[in-house]
């Protein structure tokens, strides 16, 4: 038997792809190097994501919005951006662009739930758990996959959604390019005094980066981003010294702070595959693009890639054509690198210009800060980009 497509990864872009293709006919066969028990119950990981208005809408119409406890996701209605010891923030809010909100919060670990649980009510979607893909040979109508148990699988399109340091683009001859900004991120939930007011902070410091994502009631998730061997060291200390050092990194403007959950600690590494699809193939989530975690766009950009490459393969099964024709795969690739390509460079530049200490440097950030305040053109774009829709 030959199936539609598989996805190797089922993370919360491989989730959502399988969701996206369910119910139109196709056999969709998704392989994951976990076990179920993990994918069914995901533990928390730390991260809290952002999401914008337009994925929380494709959400939505892949039915996992709805599988979310109300109570499990904050409103992120403003942000702030901090440089320095300065009290100057620069300020987006959420109604410069005529919106409530600039978007949600929501831990990955219920997006990975919610997803999990859509996917197992999809009959034309296999999910395949504890496997791993040893070879992988392409031929111009199909490409055959070997399994780690000696089992073959043959598909008209593969996808790989293994993540940023994805095995299956190795596999299939595709290069990254890496940058490894030789940082880690610490991220755990704290209680704090004072009111956050849904405003989200990125507090480009001396020598440190903090971030404080507002959730339900007096609580943040709190990021710190070091060098490894400090996060090391944050990482072992005990909850009432950990507690105190990171209110004292805060200057105390939060008052007093209690750590509420487990601390987690992700090494902050991007990656751009040079190509996002191949014969028959094709790269999604961070497999494609693996953005810094610090512009929160690395999951919405995976969702703008699932909503374009499902709907290139949707029409094309419903005009009974090639589901993998090269010019459809180099529509997705074209579409999805404008998308993704200039915000990731941006941001690259955004941290490496901010987390640069040198005093020239640091004179340069703090009035680019106050330049950016008076241009109120771009604090709108930026809330609009995130409010937009779709
Ligand atoms: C601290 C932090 C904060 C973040 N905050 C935000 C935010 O605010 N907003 C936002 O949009 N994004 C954010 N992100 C990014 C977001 O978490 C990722 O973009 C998203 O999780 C990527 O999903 P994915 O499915 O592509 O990859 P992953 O989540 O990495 O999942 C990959 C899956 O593939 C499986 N796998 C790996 N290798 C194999 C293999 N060889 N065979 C089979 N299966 C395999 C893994 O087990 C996993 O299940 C953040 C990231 C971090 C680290």
């Amino acid at each position: 038997m030959i199936h539609d497509v598989v996805i190797i990864g089922a993370g919360p872009a491989g989730l959502c792809l399988a969701r996206a293709l369910s119910g139109h006919g196709l056999s969709v066969v998704l392989l994951e190097r976990q076990a179920e028990q993990e994918l069914a119950e995901p533990a928390f990981d730390g991260r809290e994501i952002a999401l914008t208005h337009a994925s929380q809408a494709l959400l939505e119409r892949l039915g996992l919005w709805q599988r979310v406890p109300a109570e499990d996701v904050a409103v992120l209605r403003d942000a702030r951006v901090l440089n320095g010891p300065s009290l100057f923030a620069l300020q987006i809010r959420a109604e410069q662009a005529g919106a409530e909100r600039l978007g949600h919060l929501l831990a990955n670990q219920e997006i990975r739930r919610a997803a999990f649980a859509a996917v197992t009510e999809c009959a034309d979607v296999q999910l395949r758990c504890a496997v791993s893909v040893r070879a992988i040979r392409r031929h111009p109508r199909e490409v055959q996959l070997e399994l780690a148990s000696g089992e073959s699988l043959r598909t008209r399109l593969l996808v790989a959604a293994d993540s940023r340091f994805s095995e299956t683009r190795r596999q299939l001859g595709i290069g990254a390019r890496l940058k490894d900004f030789g940082k880690t991120m610490l991220v755990c939930r704290m209680g704090h005094e004072q009111p956050h007011r849904q405003t989200a902070w990125e507090w480009f410091g001396y020598g440190q980066t903090l971030a404080l994502l507002p959730l339900n009631g007096n609580q943040s998730s709190v990021v710190l981003t070091l060098p490894p061997r400090d996060i090391e060291r944050l990482r072992e200390l005990d909850e009432e010294s950990f507690a105190r050092e990171t209110e004292r990194r805060f200057d105390r403007r939060l008052g007093a702070m209690q750590l509420v959950s487990t601390r987690h600690a992700y090494p902050l590494v991007g990656a751009y595959a040079e190509r996002l699809v191949g014969p028959r193939c094709a790269l999604i989530g961070d497999a494609a693009v693996g953005m810094h975690p610090v512009t929160a766009h690395g999951f919405n950009f995976g969702l703008g890639g699932v909503q374009r490459l499902s709907a290139g393969v949707l029409a094309a099964k419903a005009r009974g054509e090639d589901i993998a024709a090269p010019a459809l795969l180099s529509r997705y690739e074209r579409q999805h690198r404008l998308a993704t390509w200039p915000l990731y460079q941006a941001t690259n530049l955004l941290v490496d210009v901010y987390t640069n200490d040198r005093l020239p440097v640091k004179l340069l950030r703090g009035v680019g800060l106050r330049v950016a305040q008076g241009v109120l053109p771009l604090k709108k774009g930026i809330a609009r980009h995130l409010t937009a829709a779709g």
